[in-house]
């Protein structure tokens, strides 16, 4: 191993504590989509302290008009500031460490051992609500910088940090810094992948379906159409187009997902009385879309599944389900798995770790499309955390994994210099 690579890596190991207490700080410090503020004060004095050129500033919704297949997002940003941090001359090409410093609420909190905001080190864990998704990651890319920084290498390209907020119900954040210019050559997503190199990203739809009924009293519900019962033909014709178009590709990235296209009905609602006959029902859930498929396409089959159900039920056929996609819409994205940047972060893990990592696709959605689709720079997904356990009670994050893709980071950035 050269010098170079061999300081860089003595100075992470000799980060460990200090790392690990910025990420139990970053935990402590609450940001909940929507206010993002503590958490990203405590990044920006980190930036600085590192000699960044930092850019903290708060978006308009103004400047995502248009941007529907990227962004929906109408929360006000009073409290929402994005923080980017250029390190380097400003003028040469530029590798990003991209992280989304949200974090989803801590949900019901009789099922935390520990507290969801304590940033509890324990057991060789980080404990805490983002600890996983995805603070852990964002400190990590951040101390890799700094490792170089304390290993004395000089590099001749730059590199960005970019801890965005916004990432869980949209992507907004990262939107934003891309629409400021903040346009790097090539980005390193830390989103929580368990050391696994991931170069692609399923995408997702929101839908909601409302299906009519007839309402009745109950005693004579037979004057009645149940909009309950209505549901059932519309629910079985989404679950076969569900088993339908899981199959309908072999995709070696996802050799390990039993279905990286899922569709899931997340909420029912219907009817407003016990002793009523329903007269409407309303569904709303996510909707899966295969790397490389267009979200028309998609949304499409999805709508002539629920028009072939309804053409065999003669209430349905004359009062259609109405299908509105609302909400978020996450573009599918890709890139090859023998592309550059992949496998820069590859033999970048080889080194640092001393095995290749696991390639792999993303079932869920990411900013990786915002950078591949709109920026039209290559991305890869790479970071620390068993995304199992993300947005989890008692979510946690292995210490030595944090620290492993710190060294993983460092050694990227060093052969990008
Ligand atoms: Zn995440």
């Amino acid at each position: 191993m050269s010098d170079a690579r061999s300081k860089v890596l003595r100075a992470v190991d000799a980060s460990k504590g200090e790392l690990i207490r910025f990420l139990s700080e970053l935990v402590k410090a609450k940001s909940i989509t929507g206010d993002e503020q503590p958490a990203q004060e405590l990044v920006r004095e980190k930036l600085r302290d590192m000699g960044g050129t930092v850019d903290y500033w708060r978006p308009s919704a103004k400047e995502f008009t248009g941007r529907e297949s990227f962004i929906s997002e109408e929360r006000p940003f009073r409290r929402r500031p994005n923080v980017v941090a250029r390190f380097g001359k400003g003028c040469a090409k530029t590798l990003a460490f991209n992280g989304h410093i949200d974090v989803v609420p801590e949900g019901d909190l009789s099922l935390w051992k520990r507290d969801p905001f304590g940033g509890q080190l324990s057991g060789g864990r980080v404990y805490g609500r983002g600890s996983c998704d995805m603070k852990g990651g964002l400190a990590a890319s951040i101390f890799a910088i700094s490792a170089l920084q304390h290993a004395g290498v000089g590099l001749e390209n730059d590199l960005m940090v970019q801890s965005v907020i916004g990432e869980e119900s949209g992507g907004v954040g990262t939107l934003a810094a891309i629409l400021r210019g903040h346009v790097p050559d090539a980005a390193i997503i830390a989103e929580p992948t368990g050391l696994s190199l991931l170069t692609s990203q399923a995408g997702c739809l929101m839908f909601r379906l409302r299906v009519a009924g007839r309402a009745a009293h109950g005693a004579s519900r037979y004057l009645g159409v149940s909009a309950v019962e209505k549901f059932g033909p519309v629910m079985g014709a989404l679950l076969a187009l569900e088993k339908k178009r899981s199959t309908a590709r072999r995709d070696q990235l996802y050799s390990g997902v039993p279905n990286p296209v899922t569709l899931s009905i997340g909420t029912v609602r219907a009817g407003n009385w016990d002793s009523t006959v329903p007269e409407e029902l309303v569904a709303e859930g996510r909707y899966g879309v295969w790397p490389g498929e267009s979200l028309g396409r998609a949304s499409s089959q999805f709508e002539d599944a629920v028009r072939r159900a309804e053409s065999a039920d003669t209430w349905l056929a004359q009062h259609p389900t109405s299908i509105e996609w609302y909400g978020p819409q996450w573009e599918s994205a890709a890139i090859a798995p023998r592309h550059w940047l992949p496998r820069l972060v590859e033999s970048a893990a080889k080194e640092a770790l001393g095995k290749a990592p696991a390639r792999g696709g993303s079932a869920g959605g990411t900013d990786m499309r915002l950078f591949t689709n709109l920026a039209r720079v290559p991305a890869v997904i790479y970071g620390p955390g068993d995304d199992a356990v993300a947005h989890f009670s008692d979510e946690s994050v292995e210490v030595k994994e944090v620290l492993a893709a710190c060294r993983v980071y460092a050694l990227a950035a060093l052969a990008w210099g």
